[in-house]
């Protein structure tokens, strides 16, 4: 069985794709079903963010589809950059860009201060528009410089104890974070589904 992932991102469908293979389905992305869509992600949560993403392919594929609207909470800016993740340095922020930008904001603020979590929500949606969303935590802080070279996004600033997302294994990452969590409670009920 194929389901579609809205995704392009080969880091995130890596995480999704060992969740699917217990179930002997294959995850095509939107670049191998040939999908050229922008779509505007003007949810203002996670859980909607995700459900407009996999209702919207699920639609133009006529696929299974599933979909990550992830980001981080840091509790000295408020909870921001929250649904911005992404965008935190402007709309087309590279990786370093944004971890830049979170360092400067950082600059001052104690350790006891540095508190943040990660947060996932995965949604399936089918073809006829019946959907779950899921939403998985990781509790971190934030760090005061980039350690590690694993990993994606602000793994290298993202710190759970006294590691950073960017020095741990796939399954030790798997293991403890905001996407591994919310794809386990996805897993329990995708087989209502199909
Ligand atoms: P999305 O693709 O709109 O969900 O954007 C998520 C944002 O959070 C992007 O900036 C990602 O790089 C970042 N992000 C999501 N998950 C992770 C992760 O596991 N590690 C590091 N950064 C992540």
């Amino acid at each position: 069985m194929v389901f579609a992932v809205a995704t392009n991102n080969q880091k995130k469908l890596k995480e999704i794709q060992r969740i699917l293979d217990s179930f002997g389905i294959t995850a095509k992305t939107l670049r191998e079903l040939n999908i050229e869509t922008e779509i505007e992600e003007n949810g203002t949560t996670f859980e909607e963010n995700a459900l407009i993403k996999a209702k919207t392919i699920a639609e133009i594929c006529s696929l299974p589809t599933i979909s990550d609207d992830s980001g981080l909470e840091v509790d000295a800016l408020g909870g921001a950059p929250g649904v911005y993740t992404a965008r935190f340095a402007g709309e087309h922020a590279t990786d370093d860009e944004n971890i830049d930008k979170l360092l400067a904001e950082m600059e001052g603020v104690e350790q006891e201060k540095r508190t943040a979590r990660f947060v996932s929500a995965v949604c399936l949606c089918m073809p006829d528009g019946t959907n779950t969303v899921c939403r998985g935590t990781c509790e971190g802080w934030i760090g005061y410089e980039r350690i590690g070279d694993g990993g994606f996004g602000y793994d290298p600033v993202f710190m759970v104890g006294d590691i950073s997302y960017s020095q741990m294994s796939p399954e030790a990452k798997d293991a403890i974070s905001h996407r591994g969590s919310a794809l386990r409670q996805l897993k329990e009920k995708i087989g209502d589904f199909i």
